[in-house]
């Protein structure tokens, strides 16, 4: 149906209505539709979306009129139709809905979630309300500000969020926009210390770097030159030609004085900026007893962050431990005081964004201005797609494990959805058959017996733990299962890097991970005297983000909750808030390696449509009827192909209907639902619509 107003030259606008249901046939149509530049198409109300990788001019206001209050099908494939479809869902019906947007890093999904968000904007407040204004400004200014800290630049994308993101944007009984609430999700803290080759750090030291004032970089003890600091020179040259630091800087500061950071927040939040970058630069020396050599260093860290030079030596070189009832401090040696350096460098860059989440959350809070009515809401989520890489670790792990949980939501919520309207409209339903990944979920996150939880076991072992350990007891216990396999390399081979390292079978493919860091990722310790330092800080703002350094040495602390399982808790929470709501998906596909806006390549995409299930989808889709459509539209749309509706008909609407059926001979491909008709061949679609053109 759509795609029949653009053309037959355009290819099949829905998917569910090609004419050969394979991969073949489906990548020919992606390909083709690409190629014409057609980035949207429809697997039913599922959105594909081709990363163009050029500006495409069809997200301007004349495009949002033809939106507008529009029905899915009546105009060409667009996101702004599903923006608009889960806007008008949440109005009509009263639920919350939510768009989930997954793909693989650089196919386009921030970029989705701003077009939606600046479409409902567009398409919101007819009245002007100031509040409402102010909201939607804020909604739409945050990103930059999440985008500086969260986001970076990488080898498969130059603008790559670097956290997971769900969003939801409360909507008055108007449907205007309210307020909202960030979710984050963990954020790639490695990269604060360490960044791969062709890679930068988080934009907002650069944006720091280039765009501060002479005065600012002065007070802050830097200089405009990225090679000078160790924790941003790592990847090499610094400049990216797709990324402009200097203007983004002062858009960031835009979005945060508009955000209502006042100025001590904007002024610390660089200060914690700078003090990572001296950080950085911090060197030991004494092997057994560490000892900062550049005490100009400590000095600056010190006043950057309202504490003294002798506890931030302190914080560095040494440990305070309880012993025996005893406060003692424990010399570090050079090894364990670069790694103190670096935790305490990842811990204040974590919290630091955290925090800054935090003060959007207060400034778009629904609360705010007295509204406390009924809200509804849409969610949005972008978060990290797939990640397979030559060497993948406990980040890739989590990550994947999420995607996991997703592609599970989309299934069950996929088939439910067609399962309730069958129920709704009172047509039997037909069980379709597919490959269902519970048993990887259950593999990871099971409680007492998945792999988060062993890893925890392995954790709270007292004495050394190592990550072979660790690895044992996961052969030990999921040896036998069907989705896992545990390796040890022969140690002799120096080819090799790691030499144990364990397998799982993804839904979207075999992924190897090596157990270096397991263990260590996995407790995310931090000293206490990092965490005591910041909270004894005299600048306020800091102070308020470590509220847990009040805590004594000697006071008994209950195990933290250790990374993974908070991780798990957090994705198994953010499962159940989607599967509450109506949701839409919007799929996105990264056409080529290259960021070229002319190149298919067919073997990287054809890999992408098979692991985002986009095929079954469409089985899904067509096993029962191919097309929907409410009797009244339906009358509307095709009354003048049949000469008892045409031109004049006053009968009932389903009658009509029907007696539109009955004239083309399709009555036995159709079932008459209590306010849809379901048709259930493509082809029968296709010759209503050939004769409606006919006419
Ligand atoms: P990651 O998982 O790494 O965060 P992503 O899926 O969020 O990746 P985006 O950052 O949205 O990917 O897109 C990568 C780049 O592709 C953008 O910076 C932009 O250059 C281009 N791009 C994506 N979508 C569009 C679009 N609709 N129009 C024009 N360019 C686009
Ligand atoms: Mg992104």
């Amino acid at each position: 149906m759509a795609g029949v107003h653009e053309g037959p030259e355009y290819g099949i606008g829905d998917f569910v209505l090609l004419h050969e249901l394979s991969l073949d046939a489906f990548m020919k149509n992606l390909k083709h539709r690409f190629e014409k530049g057609r980035i949207y198409t429809y697997i039913g109300e599922v959105v594909v979306s081709v990363n163009p990788y050029r500006e495409v001019d069809i997200y301007n206001s004349s495009y949002v009129q033809q939106y507008k209050d529009r029905e899915i099908y009546e105009r060409p494939p667009h996101i702004f139709a599903l923006a608009d479809n889960a806007h008008k869902t949440m109005k009509r019906q009263a639920r919350d809905t939510c768009i989930v947007i997954s793909g693989e890093s650089g196919s386009g999904k921030t970029e989705a979630s701003k077009i939606i968000m600046r479409y409902i904007a567009a398409v919101t407040n007819v009245s002007g309300q100031k509040e409402v204004e102010r909201v939607k400004d804020v909604l739409i200014k945050s990103n930059n500000i999440l985008e500086a800290f969260g986001n970076a630049k990488t080898n498969r994308n130059d603008n790559s969020s670097r956290f997971g993101k769900y969003m939801d944007i409360n909507f008055d009984f108007k449907g205007d926009p309210v307020g909202g609430h960030i979710s984050n999700y963990l954020l790639e803290k490695s990269r604060v210390v360490y960044q791969q080759n062709g890679e930068r750090n988080f934009h907002s030291f650069y944006q720091l770097l280039s765009g501060a004032q002479d005065s600012m970089l002065n007070d802050l003890k830097l200089t405009r030159d990225v090679k000078k600091y160790n924790f941003v020179n790592q990847g090499g040259d610094a400049k990216v030609a797709s990324i402009n630091d200097k203007q983004d800087f002062r858009a960031v500061m835009d979005a945060m004085k508009a955000t209502g950071f006042s100025p001590e927040e904007t002024a610390t939040t660089w200060k914690i900026v700078a003090s990572v970058l001296h950080l950085g630069n911090i060197e030991f020396v004494g092997e057994d007893q560490a000892e900062i050599s550049n005490q100009h260093e400590t000095s600056t860290i010190a006043s950057l962050l309202g504490v003294t030079m002798e506890n931030v030596e302190k914080a560095l070189c040494s440990r305070v431990i309880a012993a025996g009832g005893n406060v003692v401090d424990k010399h570090l040696n050079v090894g364990e005081a670069h790694y103190a350096r670096k935790a305490f460098a990842k811990a204040m860059y974590d919290r630091l964004f955290t925090w800054i989440v935090g003060r959007i959350n207060d400034a778009i809070d629904p609360r705010h201005g007295g509204r406390v009515g009924k809200n509804t809401v849409i969610g949005v989520l972008d978060i990290y797609g797939f990640e397979i890489f030559d060497n993948n670790s406990f980040e890739q792990f989590c990550i994947n494990y999420c995607n996991e949980k997703l592609q599970q939501l989309f299934i069950e919520l996929v088939l439910k959805q067609e399962q309730e309207e069958y129920m709704r409209e009172g047509i039997q339903w037909q069980h379709v058959d597919y490959f269902n990944n519970k048993i990887i979920c259950d593999l990871v996150e099971f409680p007492h017996k998945g792999m988060f939880a062993i890893l925890d076991e392995a954790c709270l072992n007292v004495g050394k733990v190592t990550d072979e350990i660790f690895l044992d007891a996961l052969a030990q216990k999921l040896g036998k299962h069907d989705r896992f396999t545990c390796r040890k390399l022969d140690p002799a081979d120096k080819t090799l890097e790691h030499h144990r390292d364990f397998r799982i079978k993804h839904y979207a493919g075999d992924v190897t991970y090596s157990i270096v860091g397991f263990i260590d990722k996995n407790r995310d310790t931090l000293f206490m005297d990092i965490k005591r330092l910041l909270y004894n800080s005299s600048n306020s703002v800091i102070k308020s983000m470590w509220p847990e350094g009040a805590q004594s040495v000697t006071e008994t602390t209950k195990r933290p909750i250790t990374a993974g399982t908070s991780f798990k808790n957090s994705m198994i929470a953010l499962v159940e808030n989607l599967a509450s709501k109506i949701p839409f998906y919007v799929r996105c596909v990264k056409p080529n390696e290259m960021k070229s806006p002319v190149l298919f390549d067919d073997t990287r995409t054809r890999h992408q449509v098979a692991y985002l299930g986009l095929l079954e989808n469409v089985r899904v889709r067509r096993a029962g009827f191919a097309f929907r459509m409410a009797y009244d539209r339906f009358l509307q749309r095709y009354k003048m192909i049949c000469p008892k509706t045409w031109p004049n008909y006053r009968g009932q609407v389903t009658e009509g209907v029907k007696l539109i059926i009955n004239s083309q001979g399709f009555a036995d491909d159709v079932m008459f639902g209590k306010s849809k008709i379901f048709i259930r061949s493509p082809q029968t679609l296709f010759a209503l619509e050939q004769a409606r053109d006919a006419k």
